[in-house]
């Protein structure tokens, strides 16, 4: 079937898991060309929707060297720690980190002998006195989850730039319409595409882009090596998703200031933790650091009757904040660390971390606001 009369306006799903080629000539060119001379071959190695997914992330990260995309967020941190890391390096992280990469780096590359440990954020831009002789890698979130501490990107990228460190950002509670890490200086900007960048709640992908084309050739080869490429559908779901990124994420913004703001003068929450606020403690850093005068859809509160039980009866209440243990959709969830993100930690450790019972953590949607405030009202509310 000769399709070069089609014009499509959007790309359509290569739903093909291989290519055809005319001759042995062609073959030859596709494996001796740079970037294949245009050709595509197997889909476990490249196919245009990834193509068409990696070429818009790079595109508003600033990457220059491209990257690659992946099956879920986590095979995408696997990609960036091998495409930098040997058998060992050395990974330093902040305490805070996200659960799913504390297993993946502590429990699962530790197997492979790459070393990873963790200090608390506020210590770790003292980079010169936390590494080690073999540290390769700093891996940094901008805002944490689920209290959302602001990472210092600029001077976190000095600090590692000034010890030979390479600095990987995940970059999934912010996107790239409010933060962009390769600009302070960071190597490596990883996302959960489940979350922000796709948005929809309806796909896992990963992406990770690189400033140096050499790294860049690394993700992309270690994901035809392992197989963590992103499928054909995924990958154009996380298309149609970044059209709307920039209406979704002001939306999404919006939104979390104003419940914010409701909450804090809200009787049954203590305390609400969002960098819009300036009583947050990381607000000013945020103000200065996050583009837009946006802070993203996420926050935090502590209930005032600080107890899991407090925290079932919002669970029973609210018809829009489903418990649902993930973030970044279109429509509102709410999700409980000390049982899902947490859940590994003692009752003391997460207390320590400022995680008490009565911490949830909400991932507010686009929805029209005031049915939103309507809606927690009437879940904070008595009876
Ligand atoms: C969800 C999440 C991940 C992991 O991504 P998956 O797509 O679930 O594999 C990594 N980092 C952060 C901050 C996340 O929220």
């Amino acid at each position: 079937m000769d399709l070069t009369p089609i014009h499509p306006k959007v790309t359509p799903i290569y739903q093909t898991s291989v290519f055809k080629f005319n001759s042995l000539a062609e073959l030859e060119t596709y494996y001796t060309s740079p970037d294949h001379g245009g050709m595509y071959g197997y889909s476990r190695s490249e196919h245009p929707n990834s193509d068409e997914l990696v070429a818009e992330v790079a595109r508003l990260e600033g990457a220059s060297g491209g990257g690659v995309a992946t099956g879920a967020g986590l095979a995408g941190l696997l990609a960036a720690v091998l495409a930098v890391c040997q058998t060992g390096d050395h990974v330093l992280c902040p305490a805070e980190l996200y659960g799913g990469s504390v297993v993946l780096l502590s429990n699962e590359l530790s197997r492979l002998g790459i070393e990873t440990s963790y200090v608390p954020l506020a210590q770790l831009y003292d980079v010169a006195s936390h590494r080690r002789p073999n540290t390769k890698l700093v891996l940094a979130e901008v805002l944490s989850n689920p209290l959302l501490t602001v990472l210092d990107g600029p001077r976190l990228a000095q600090a590692c730039q000034a010890e030979g460190i390479l600095l990987l950002i995940d970059s999934s509670f912010t996107s790239p319409m409010l933060t962009q890490p390769l600009s302070w200086g960071a190597d490596m900007v990883w996302h959960s595409a489940t979350k922000y960048l796709a948005g929809h709640s309806d796909v896992t992908a990963g992406i990770v882009v690189a400033r140096d084309p050499a790294i860049a050739k690394n993700l992309r080869r270690l994901a035809t090596n392992l197989g963590l490429m992103l499928a054909p559908l995924e990958s154009w779901l996380a298309v149609r998703g970044l059209k709307t990124l920039r209406l979704r994420m002001r939306q999404h913004s919006e939104n979390a200031m104003t419940l914010a703001r409701f909450l804090a003068d809200n009787p049954a929450v203590s305390q609400v933790f969002y960098p819009g606020l300036e009583s947050h403690p990381g607000h000013d850093l945020a103000a200065h650091q996050l583009l837009g005068g946006l802070y993203g859809g996420m926050l935090s509160i502590r209930l005032a009757d600080d107890s899991a039980a407090a925290v079932d009866a919002f669970i029973q209440k609210t018809k829009l904040f489903p418990l649902a243990p993930s973030l970044a959709g279109v429509s509102s969830s709410c999700s409980y660390p000390a049982a899902t993100s947490h859940r590994g930690l003692t009752e003391a450790q997460r207390a320590q971390l400022g995680i008490t019972p009565g911490v949830l953590r909400l991932s507010v949607g686009i929805e029209e606001v005031a049915d939103l405030l309507v809606d927690l009202e009437h879940a904070l509310g008595q009876g």
